[in-house]
């Protein structure tokens, strides 16, 4: 099994990218609860036919899609030996929360926060905002807000965010009980970045109005297009109107690893909380997300609780309160620190870190290409790893027939095998969007991502629907 998965690692390039499931592979997974179970090598056989080739493909070096990482061998083997561990990291006296809190020196280290920070892991960076947002709720109204939940009729919260961040920040929101209307998402600027001044009149506007603001979240690395906020400039505003600053750094945040990188993220040291992926930029196996929080003690502050059976002791298993489980949600929790440890100590920060600048490079090749060729356009300006274009289509095609005309182009690269990007859309415009985040990417990915564009938007524009 071992050997037949690196294999697939090792030849990712001879397979497609992405394929269309076939009904009778989907059918296999709807059988009854087997009462028997049944020999390991004929499921392992299954998982190579009928599991293997139709993942999602983001370890494949044509994978451009969304912002997912690439994953490695060392991460995945990793894996393995925590599952054979099968290490509980929610508490107790054991050494693989001195592996996690191992990642946590290295993380105060890397984004300069002082020795009160804590770090956790958790799946990914949508649950860490949702935990940012938490922990600014306690911070604000005191630990009784734990037992009395909030009552926004009475207290009228608000946060803010720009309309380039993640959903799952408004819906952090939601969950937090605040409600979505709460985040007052502020329009950006020609680079896409959180618009300082309209923030201010929002905020200004809002306090006339018996508002509170109590927290401000700034993007490093925006999903579509890769801007990064001005968070030295957030960070002085959230300190002057009193607001926790949280950054959602999802995948920006490593850039810190980058020297090419590092300088855009200025400010990044001040937040009050960065909410990253380890599986994005930092090219380890999924799930690892991470949130990190200057004060250790607003954390704890925000989820610690006592129970009879997590009793604490001074020695024996039960030593060494306080324990992950006392800073989030989770009581029971996988070893994600070890391929974390394993990846980090095996390729070091400075590969690491040129990894993130070759995919920046990479992005800046594909719109130096992309200005090349008259039938495209870029549409957005490249900050970081991420290149949204369109192919212009036929001049007479009006914005909808244009938009409809690249949304079908995507599906048309994805269902091709040979690249994989997404779309979104860019002020009304339905884009391709190629994101570079893989390891295994390189140049000749983009000259392919270049010419199956250019060929099969030819062959688009003969079909009846778009000639
Ligand atoms: C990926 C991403 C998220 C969500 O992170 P998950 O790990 O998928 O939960 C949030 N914000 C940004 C900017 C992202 O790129």
């Amino acid at each position: 099994m071992l050997e037949d998965i690196l294999d697939y690692t090792q030849h990712l390039r001879q397979r497609p990218v992405w394929q269309p499931i076939p009904n009778e592979v989907k059918e296999r997974f709807v059988e009854k609860l087997p009462a028997q179970g049944s020999e390991l090598s004929g499921l392992h056989q299954r998982f190579l036919t009928e599991i293997m080739p139709y993942s999602i493909g983001n370890s494949h070096p044509g994978f451009m899609g969304w912002v997912q990482g690439g994953g490695t061998p060392v991460g995945m083997v990793a894996d393995m030996l925590a599952a054979g561990l099968n290490a509980n990291v929610g508490g107790r006296e054991q050494i693989p929360i001195a592996v996690e809190k191992q990642i946590e020196t290295w993380m105060r280290e890397l984004f300069h926060f002082p020795e009160t920070a804590h770090g956790l892991f958790v799946t990914g960076t949508s649950l860490a905002n949702l935990i940012a947002v938490l922990i600014a709720r306690t911070k604000h109204l005191g630990g009784q807000v734990r037992r009395n939940g909030i009552d926004q009729a009475s207290q009228k919260l608000t946060a803010y965010t720009s309309t380039g961040a993640h959903g799952c920040v408004s819906q952090a929101m939601d969950l937090a009980g605040f409600g979505t209307t709460a985040l007052r998402q502020i329009p950006v600027n020609e680079r896409f970045e959180l618009d300082i001044a309209q923030l201010k009149a929002a905020i200004k506007a809002d306090q006339a109005a018996g508002y509170t603001p109590f927290l401000i979240v700034g993007s490093a690395g925006t999903v579509d297009v890769g801007a990064i906020d001005d968070l030295a400039a957030l960070a002085e505003l959230a300190k002057r109107e009193n607001c926790w600053f949280h950054i959602d750094g999802a995948y920006g945040a490593l850039g810190m690893f980058s020297a090419q990188i590092a300088p855009k993220l200025a400010g990044i040291e001040l937040a009050d909380s960065i909410a990253f992926d380890f599986h994005k930029w930092g090219q380890v196996p999924y799930d690892a997300g991470y949130i990190l929080v200057r004060d250790a003690a607003d954390q704890l502050a925000t989820f610690a609780a006592p129970a009879n059976y997590l009793k604490r002791e001074t020695r024996g298993m039960a030593a060494g309160s306080p324990w992950p489980c006392d800073f989030g949600p989770d009581l029971s929790r996988g070893f994600r620190a070890l391929k974390t440890w394993f990846t980090i100590a095996n390729f070091g920060a400075d590969k690491l870190g040129q990894i993130i600048t070759n995919t920046c490079e990479l992005a800046h090749y594909l719109a130096r290409q992309i200005a090349q060729h008259p039938q495209l356009t870029l549409m957005a300006p490249v900050n970081l790893n991420i290149v949204c274009f369109r192919h212009n289509g036929n001049a007479n095609f009006s914005l909808e027939q244009r938009n409809a005309f690249n949304a079908e182009l995507v599906i048309a690269l994805q269902e091709s095998g040979l690249v994989a990007p997404s779309s979104t859309t860019v002020n009304q415009h339905i884009v391709i969007r190629a994101a570079f985040v893989n390891h295994r990417t390189r140049q000749f990915d983009v000259d392919r991502l270049i010419e199956a564009t250019l060929k099969l938007g030819d062959e688009l524009l003969l079909t009846p629907q778009f000639s």
